[in-house]
C-alpha cells in the first residue's frame, strides 16, 4: 500500500465477507487494498478514521426519474444528484421519460448527456426507452452504452412515451435479447387496469382499487411467458403486488432469466396509513396493504426480490392535488431512502449488511456495473459513512431535491449519512458539497 493516496478506517467496513474493523486504501479513485484495523498508514497517505461509524459502499440507485431537459421544473441533474449524494448514494441510472426529449435515440440520448454532464454529483448512466416505433433504434442505443430498456405495458402517464402491447412486447424483446440486452418493464396490465373501478377523488381506497393487484399479476405473468420463449433477460420494475411472487418465484425456479426490484415506499408505508387527499404517497402500482408489505419484506430476504431502488419521480407541488384520479403519480424519496428502508429493516430483524446487498450491490449487478458495489479491492472508491442508530425526522426543509413534496415528511428514521465518497473524493459532509465531480456511465466502459 505504499502508492495510497487515502486511507479509511472504520471498525465497522461493510465488505463482501461481511462486517469488520478494517483499514481500506485508495489510489487513483479505485480501492487498492482491504487490510487489518491495525494496518500500518503511509505517512505520505491522508488518514481518514471514522471511529464507529459505518463505511459502506456507495450506493447504487437503478430506478431514479431526472426528468432533465424539458420538465426541469419537476427535477434537475443538479438538484436530483445533490439529493443522491446527500443520501450515501453515489451512482444513479437515469430513466428514459419525462425527460424532452426521451431518451428513445441515440441523438436524444446525446441530448441528455449534454445537459447531464456538468451537473452531476455523482456518476450517472443511462437507460433507454422501448416504444412502439423505435425497434430500430434499440440496437444503435445499446452501442451508445445505455444499461437497457425501460418499456410500459399500460399509459405512462406522459403522452411522448407510449407503452407496448403484447405483440409490441414481443418484437422489443426478440430485438433486445438478440444483442443480450435487459428490458426493464412496468408491469401492469391496461385491460385489468380499465376494468377496475375508476372512482377518482380523494379517498386512498378508491386510488387503490383501481390499480389492483391482478393488473399487476397478469402483466407479469405475460412477461414471464414472453421472457421464456425468448429466453430473454427481463427485468420487473417497482413490484407492489405480493400475489406475483409465486409467479416469480416458479419462474426463476425453472430459470426464466427474470430479475425483481421493489420500493422504499412499499417497504415503509401501508395503504391504511395514507391519509385520505395525500398525493404525495401516489405511485403506480400503488402502496398496498399491512399483509401485503410483509410478503415483500418476506421475498428480499429470500431473495425472490433482488434489490430495491427509490423509483424518485417527482413533480411540481401544484400537480399533487388531492384528487388521487388526476394527480401526479410519484414519490420523491431520494436523500432518505437508505435511512427509510434501514429503519424497517432493523424493525424486522434484517442487517445493514442485507440493506447493502439489496441498495449497491445487486443494483449494481442488475446493470452490468463491475466496478461498483462492494467495497474489495478494484472497485471504485465510493462510499458512504453512517451512523446507523442515530435518528432525525425528514424535514422538506432539508431535501436538496427541486421540489420539497415527500411522503416521508415527519418520519423520524434511523441512520444518518455523514459523508459520501466518490472515487476517493469527499463530495459531501454535513451537508457542505463540492463542486460536481460525477462522471457519465455507459455500459461500454
Ligand atoms: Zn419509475
Amino acid at each position: 500500500m505504499s502508492d495510497a493516496e487515502l486511507v479509511l478506517r472504520s471498525t465497522r467496513v461493510i465488505t463482501p465477507e461481511g462486517t469488520r474493523a478494517a483499514t481500506v486504501t485508495v489510489s487513483g479513485g479505485k480501492i487498492t487494498a482491504v487490510l487489518p484495523y491495525d494496518a500500518e498508514v503511509p505517512a505520505t497517505a491522508r488518514l481518514e478514521d471514522v471511529g464507529d461509524h459505518v463505511l459502506l459502499p456507495g450506493l447504487v440507485d437503478t430506478h431514479v426519474h431526472v426528468n432533465d431537459p424539458g420538465r426541469t421544473e419537476w427535477e434537475g441533474f443538479w438538484t436530483a444528484t445533490r439529493a443522491a449524494a446527500a443520501g450515501g448514494i453515489t451512482t444513479l441510472i437515469d430513466m428514459p421519460l419525462n425527460s424532452l426529449p426521451p431518451t428513445t435515440t441515440v441523438e436524444h440520448l446525446r441530448i441528455k448527456q449534454d445537459v447531464a454532464r456538468d451537473k452531476a454529483h455523482i456518476d450517472v448512466g443511462f437507460w433507454g426507452g422501448a416504444l412502439p416505433d423505435n425497434v430500430k433504434d434499440l440496437r444503435p442505443l445499446h452501442d451508445a452504452g445505455v444499461f437497457g430498456f425501460k418499456c410500459f405495458l399500460s399509459p405512462s402517464g406522459v403522452d411522448e412515451f407510449p407503452h407496448l402491447d403484447q405483440d409490441q412486447l414481443a418484437q422489443s424483446m426478440a430485438e433486445i435479447s438478440g444483442f443480450d440486452g435487459l428490458l426493464i418493464v412496468h408491469a401492469e396490465d391496461p385491460h385489468h387496469l380499465a376494468g377496475a373501478p375508476q372512482n377518482g377523488g380523494p379517498k386512498y381506497a378508491d386510488f387503490l382499487a383501481s390499480r389492483p393487484r391482478d393488473a399487476e399479476d397478469t402483466a407479469i405473468a405475460n412477461l414471464i411467458a414472453q421472457a421464456r420463449r425468448l429466453n430473454a433477460r427481463v427485468h420487473v420494475l417497482h413490484l407492489s403486488s405480493s400475489d406475483a411472487l409465486p409467479l416469480i418465484r416458479a419462474a426463476r425456479a425453472e430459470g426464466v432469466r427474470l430479475t425483481v426490484e421493489t420500493c422504499p415506499h412499499y417497504l415503509a408505508f401501508t395503504a391504511e396509513e395514507v391519509p385520505d387527499g395525500a398525493s404525495e404517497f401516489k405511485c403506480c402500482p400503488p402502496i398496498r396493504e399491512s399483509a401485503n408489505q410483509d410478503l415483500l419484506w418476506e421475498a428480499l430476504a429470500d431473495g425472490t426480490i433482488d434489490c430495491v431502488v427509490t423509483d424518485h419521480s417527482p413533480s411540481t407541488a401544484d400537480l399533487k392535488t388531492d384528487d388521487f384520479a388526476t394527480a401526479w403519480g410519484g414519490i420523491a424519496g431520494l436523500q432518505v431512502s437508505l435511512p427509510a428502508v434501514w429503519t424497517e429493516a432493523r424493525k424486522r430483524g434484517h442487517t445493514l449488511e442485507d440493506v447493502v446487498r439489496w441498495m449497491s450491490a445487486r443494483t449494481a449487478e442488475l446493470a452490468g456495473l463491475s466496478h461498483k458495489g462492494a467495497i474489495e479491492a478494484g472497485r471504485d472508491a465510493d462510499f458512504a459513512v453512517l451512523a446507523p442508530d442515530e435518528t432525525f425526522t425528514v424535514d422538506p426543509a432539508g431535501l436538496q431535491h427541486r421540489n420539497r413534496v415527500t411522503a416521508y415528511a415527519g418520519r423520524t428514521l434511523y441512520g444518518v449519512v455523514k459523508s459520501t465518497w466518490l472515487r476517493g473524493e469527499r463530495i459531501v459532509a454535513d451537508g457542505e458539497f463540492t463542486e460536481p465531480k460525477g462522471t457519465l456511465l455507459s455500459r461500454t466502459h
